[in-house]
């Protein structure tokens, strides 16, 4: 059984990832594929800096990541052409990663779950949701954005509420990380009930 672990910016999914890791469930994460797959010399990186130029590739011979941001973000016909490369290869690599795992359900853990063609890999989709001046407040602490970038970067996220309305399941996280603990836990065991079910 395959849960896919979706929600916006700074709503707390790594914070959700680890708890349900430190269970003894695999974790499967979209972003780590897209990191390895454009990782310096891969083709995808190649084929990247043949589009988008040289000046994307830095001394060390990775990605300049923020640099391909701002070019996406200003430009839709770059972002598809990206998208477009990208997403079956992200989906391959986590269709492999996905078969490898071993613990009694596996988790996927993608903030474009829902956005892309990745919901079709999972069973039961689990969101974990904020406010979003929870969500602003954490995001920008973390990666001490401007309040600004992160609050642009929502704007191209599913709504809360359309992200909500698509859930099996909710983990509501505007509590403290205790409340987090005891919202996994409780999650896990109804999840070891029904994986049990499905074998
Ligand atoms: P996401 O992976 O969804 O972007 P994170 O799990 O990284 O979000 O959470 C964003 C930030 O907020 C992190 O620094 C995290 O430690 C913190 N955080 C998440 N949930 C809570 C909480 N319930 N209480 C306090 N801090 C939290």
């Amino acid at each position: 059984m395959i849960i896919g672990l979706t929600g916006g910016i700074g709503s707390g999914k790594s914070e959700v990832s680890r708890r349900f890791q430190a269970l003894g469930i695999e974790v499967v994460d979209a972003d780590e594929a897209s990191r390895e797959l454009v990782k310096a010399g891969s083709p995808a990186l190649t084929a990247i800096a043949a589009h988008f130029g040289d000046r994307l590739i830095k001394g060390d011979g990775s990605l300049d990541r923020a640099q391909l941001r701002t070019i996406i973000f200003n430009d839709p016909a770059a972002k598809t052409w990206l998208e477009n490369l990208l997403h079956p290869l992200i989906r391959t690599h986590i269709i492999q990663q996905l078969n490898a795992s071993n613990s009694p359900y596996t988790i996927l853990a993608s903030p474009l779950l829902l956005e892309t063609s990745q919901y079709e890999l999972v069973d039961r989709v689990l969101v974990v949701d904020t406010t979003e001046d929870l969500q602003l407040a954490r995001a920008s602490a973390r990666d001490s954005n401007k309040r600004e970038q992160i609050s642009a970067i929502m704007k191209t996220q599913l709504p809360r509420s359309e992200r909500c309305a698509r859930a099996d399941d909710i983990i509501l996280n505007d509590g403290d990380l205790a409340g987090l603990d005891r919202q996994v836990a409780q999650l896990h065991t109804s999840y070891l009930a029904v994986a049990q079910q499905h074998d």
